[in-house]
């Protein structure tokens, strides 16, 4: 496989860079990812695929026929962006404020094209014996639209499915993965802690939210600290926190928000009961109440073993043993190709870009180097699980 990278950089590299500015450019949150998928479509014009839009909304599904009549395999790729205020100073920067491709998935879409325009040529297309699926998917991003998509059936008939994410921190054009769980079941809540308003001289005749939302605050960590195994991951993060109006006012009420992350399913279902009893004990102690809303959002993002060994040999002939390495750990990030793999075989491939700013930050940004890589890794995948 090697020599791959070079002939998709030398066929493709130019276009799929264009386009991964195109949508830089204008970033979409969510569902509404209706211009990003007009670009996507515009770029496969003309290839032999038979394509299928309005999928969750704005997503699309584009297959290609091999030369065989094997099984099916899926490639997906998440379109959405964040609500984020960009500060890259790139001259193709957001320009739309508050938005911003912060999460690399303008890199993950235009890698896909790339594979579709490469797998598409003749010499590849021959080589398949089967079907690939390309899936661009709206709304990773908390909107579940992995989810959507699977309950629109875009799983069915599929045999492997697999997806890559650009990945901070790992050496740039590494390959990373394992086999078992490599992201966090990503839950939320909402807690509302109620207790009595009052004058702000007068303390004893109220039972004040916000000391009370402070003590939840701190006891919420000890549910990770002092009753989880401490070989076993967990995360509870509140990442918001409010109540009051006025400096001499005890309010009434205090609420805060934030995320729980797990890998093991019974510690996923035990936490959400744990952290209501703790907080509501806390809060009766202190004459208030808690009421806790949880939602359990994206579930463990789980390898097939087999998938994620393919990976990982694919990579290692394509960039070379040392750069394919078999991952210790899974994340604790939440990834909504969790769904998928809730119902095929597959595997998620970290793509590293090197020691760049965090996913999610104003200042992230790559070397676009590694869109024809990504787009390689890509297309070789799909020629190994469909070479039989
Ligand atoms: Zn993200
Ligand atoms: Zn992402």
């Amino acid at each position: 496989m090697q020599g791959l990278v070079d002939e998709v950089r030398g066929s493709f590299g130019g276009e799929i860079t264009t386009l991964r500015r195109d949508i830089h450019r204008e970033p979409e949150l969510g569902f509404d990812t209706e211009k990003t998928a007009r670009k996507v479509l515009a770029a496969l014009d003309g290839l032999p695929l038979e394509i299928e839009t309005g999928v969750a909304q704005n997503g699309i599904v584009a297959t290609l026929q091999g030369a065989g009549d094997g099984p099916t395999i899926a490639l997906r790729a998440d379109m959405d962006a964040l609500p984020i205020h960009e500060e890259t100073g790139l001259p193709f920067s957001s320009g739309t404020d508050g938005k911003m491709h912060a999460c690399g998935h303008d890199g993950h879409t235009s890698m896909l094209v790339g594979a579709a325009k490469t797998l598409s040529q003749d010499s590849f297309r021959g080589r398949l014996n089967g079907k690939v699926k390309f899936v661009f998917q709206p709304a990773e991003e908390g909107g579940g639209g992995g989810r959507v998509m699977v309950e629109e059936g875009v799983a069915e008939g599929v045999d492997q499915i697999f997806a890559l994410h650009l990945w901070p921190g790992l050496p740039f054009g590494t390959a990373a993965t394992k086999a078992g769980p490599i992201m966090a079941a990503a839950d939320k809540f909402e807690m509302e802690i109620k207790g009595t308003g009052g004058h702000g001289a007068m303390p004893h005749l109220s039972a004040d939210a916000i000391v009370v939302a402070a003590q939840i605050a701190t006891a919420l960590q000890t549910l990770v600290s002092r009753e989880v195994d401490p070989v076993q991951p967990a995360v509870v993060t509140i990442g918001e926190i409010g109540a009051g109006s006025a400096f001499n006012i005890i309010p009434e009420t205090a609420r805060m928000g934030g995320t729980v992350r797990t890998i093991d399913d019974d510690l996923r279902r035990r936490l959400p009961e744990r952290m209501e009893q703790l907080a509501k004990g806390v809060a009766r102690g202190m004459r208030a109440d808690a009421e806790l809303d949880y939602t359990f959002s994206y579930p463990v993002t789980r390898n097939d073993p087999e998938a994620a060994a393919l990976a990982l040999r694919v990579a290692a002939s394509l960039f070379g043993e040392e750069r394919a390495v078999e991952t210790a750990h899974p994340s604790m990030g939440g990834e909504d190709f969790a769904f998928f793999l809730e119902k095929l075989p597959g595997a998620y491939v970290w793509l590293g870009i090197g020691d760049v700013s965090g996913l999610h930050t104003p200042q992230f940004q790559f070397d676009e180097e590694i869109l024809p890589q990504g787009a390689a890794l890509l297309t070789a995948i799909a020629l190994e699980a469909l070479s039989g």
